[in-house]
């Protein structure tokens, strides 16, 4: 059974909508992640954990949204980056064009932490609109599933857990010979309790926040069926859901 949209056709699809209501849609990022990963980290992972939770499940994909909110990275060569009002829309009118086949439960699969924001607010819109927007960002999960198999600075950005995962998926396009350790700098103003914006590069000059070289193919293996198994279960609840009980009727 086809479970990629771009790869049924229309009638397939029609098959499709007609009895599911639940989709799953991947999105990323094209950013920097250090001398040794691809620019494309953020969206390959996000695609294959959401294509292998779809597989797993039956619950129809779409193709991975590559561009993402980056515009911090852009200092380092060939992060292409969108602002979040762009980002934020264009997943949106996604999200609606699927609702006019019926669909009513979404399931985002994030690869990228600069896109959390703009989810968010796009998900209270899609509930506006009775539909409901479920966002899952694989790092956090990992985190929790598996809290011990990295070390804190081998959890940063481009660091050991991100490459490793990397590693298990695609190593090809990895190159582990230039993979470094930096310690992310700190800012002059940082005080307890302070957040302001900051471009990586004023933290990095690698691109990479903490320790990428422990990096391995088996490590990320396990961050990847942990964290689809844990995606698994949640998508098999959510197709079992009623849309009623998810979104609240009007007024108590
Ligand atoms: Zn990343």
């Amino acid at each position: 059974m086809k479970v990629m949209l771009h790869e049924m056709s229309w009638t397939e699809a029609k098959k499709y909508f007609t009895k599911n209501d639940i989709a799953i849609l991947p999105v990323g990022s094209n950013e920097q992640h250090g001398p040794q990963n691809p620019l494309g980290t953020d969206h390959l992972i996000a695609k294959a954990i959401a294509e292998e939770t779809a597989k797993r499940t039956g619950v129809l994909c779409l193709q991975v949204v590559p561009f993402g909110v980056s515009s911090h990275h852009k200092q380092f060569w060939g992060t292409i980056y969108i602002s979040p009002k762009t980002f934020k829309s264009y997943v949106k009118e996604v999200c609606l064009a699927l609702s006019y086949y019926g669909v009513r439960k979404i399931v985002i699969v994030n690869g990228h932490g600069g896109n959390r924001c703009a989810l968010m607010e796009m998900a209270r819109e899609l509930r506006e609109k009775g539909i409901f927007a479920s966002i899952f960002h694989w790092w956090e999960v990992a985190n929790k599933l598996l809290p011990d198999l990295f070390k804190p600075e081998e959890k940063g950005h481009a660091a050991a857990e991100e490459t490793s995962v990397n590693l298990a998926l695609h190593p090809h396009i990895v190159s582990m010979d230039r993979a470094v350790d930096e310690k992310p700098r700190r800012h002059t103003a940082q005080t307890e309790g302070i957040i302001f914006s900051l471009d990586t590069v004023d933290y990095t000059s690698s691109g990479v926040f903490g320790k990428s070289t422990t990096a391995s193919a088996e490590k990320g293996k396990k961050v990847f069926d942990a964290v689809v198994n844990g995606l698994v279960k949640h998508v098999n609840l959510l197709k079992e859901a009623k849309i009623e009980d998810l979104i609240q009727k009007h007024r108590v």
